[in-house]
């Protein structure tokens, strides 16, 4: 465990070096903190903000030990980091957030369990891993249903719907007989995402819930405040309150929900935990003092954490492959945070950037 909180000069290490290590780095940059990344790609996005990089595998221990001892704490900005990646890097330095954290997030069918036992509504779910035991689980579940593979699946990735009629063998096989599970498909009122952020000493505080809409099963926009009423805010917040401590969680955390307005025992479903920064938060960075990023990075080093509050109402939207290209009009426009991650190549699906337009009225002149 890390003693006393770290000095400026001291240096964070990232597991990771896409965007949300980019954003990771500039925050810690801020406090004068310095961040060394470790990704196993070139021309990683965090790579061009970043005072140390090493390009490696996250399987050559070598080069990991060598990271982790030149480095006062680790961290990670994205969720499937391999166990054993963390257990050797965590044999040199403290690792935040708990390597537990990252297991259960990594198997949909762990994270489900795990949640349940906390008495947290998830969508109604059957493990699935043979052809018979789908057709069981149609049967129990009905339609229509999701097919979702336990491992490696996000933004929609890993996915195939199950209606009335759909082919079960075709869908079965589209898994290439990846172990999975099916889920009920809830007809939600609205998604919504809720970020805490717990420090060492277990002080937890919540940013905002916003209202998540998304396109071809990627997060196109987030909004503040979402249009849900303040109980539910307050439920939301709860949820992750009881998630963190589980865990004996130490930084940020993102949890993602649907609200049922019509369901009355159980208005919120948890659908995905993300133990890191995440990007239906990429609004703190023009809407609050302290965003996401600084806030985890706060934690992770120990420091006292940062307010949560929102200064301004805001609208988060993805730039998505070419969308990117609109970034002339985008920087001309007034109360607009205008964020690229630097990727030099644009690809249908990609996230480039992202804007933030603050919603005039709300503390914006
Ligand atoms: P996931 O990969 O689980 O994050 O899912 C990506 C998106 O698919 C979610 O944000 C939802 O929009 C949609 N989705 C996932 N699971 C369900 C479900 N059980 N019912 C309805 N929509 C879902």
């Amino acid at each position: 465990m890390a003693s006393g909180p770290l000095t400026p000069g001291s240096t964070i290490g990232i597991l990771g070096g896409g965007q949300l290590g980019r954003m990771l780095a500039m925050a810690a940059a801020e406090l004068g903190l310095s961040c060394h990344i470790y990704c196993d790609e070139d021309n990683a996005p965090a790579f061009a903000v970043s005072a140390h990089q090493t390009v490696g595998a996250y399987d050559d221990e070598a080069t990991l030990l060598t990271f982790a001892k030149s480095v006062d704490v680790a961290t990670v900005e994205f969720e499937n980091v391999p166990a054993a990646t963390l257990a050797t890097v965590a044999k040199e330095t403290p690792v935040y957030p708990p390597p537990r954290a990252l297991e259960v997030s990594q198997d949909r069918l762990a994270e489900k369990t795990f949640a349940s036992d906390l008495g947290i509504a998830v969508a109604p779910y059957c493990e699935v891993t043979s052809i018979d035991e789908l057709e069981q689980a149609v049967q129990s579940l009905g339609t229509p249903t999701l097919l979702k593979t336990r491992r490696l699946g996000y933004d929609g990735k890993g996915q195939v719907k199950i209606s009335n009629g759909t082919n079960l063998n075709e869908a079965y096989e589209s898994l290439n007989g990846a172990p999975a599970l099916l889920e009920k498909f809830i007809g939600f009122d609205c998604e919504i995402s809720v970020l805490a952020v717990r420090g060492q000493d277990g002080e937890t505080r919540f940013y905002d819930p916003s209202e998540n809409r998304h396109e071809n099963q990627i997060l196109a926009e987030a909004r503040v405040p979402a249009r849900i009423p303040d109980q539910i805010a307050d439920d939301a917040r709860a949820i992750a309150r009881r998630l963190v401590e589980a865990l004996n969680y130490c930084g940020v955390l993102c949890v993602e929900m649907f609200y049922c307005g019509d369901q009355a025992s159980a208005p919120l479903i948890v659908n995905e935990i993300a133990p890191r920064v995440h990007n239906s938060g990429h609004w703190t960075l023009d809407a609050c003092i302290i965003s996401q990023f600084e806030n985890h990075i706060r934690a992770v080093a120990g420091w006292p954490l940062g307010a949560c509050a929102r200064h301004s109402d805001a609208v988060m939207t993805n730039l998505i492959g070419d969308q990117a290209r609109d970034w002339p009009a985008l920087a001309a426009e007034e109360n607009t945070g205008l964020h690229l991650y630097g990727k030099r190549q644009i690809r249908p699906g990609r996230k480039m950037g992202h804007i933030t337009r603050l919603v005039a009225g709300s503390g914006v002149e």
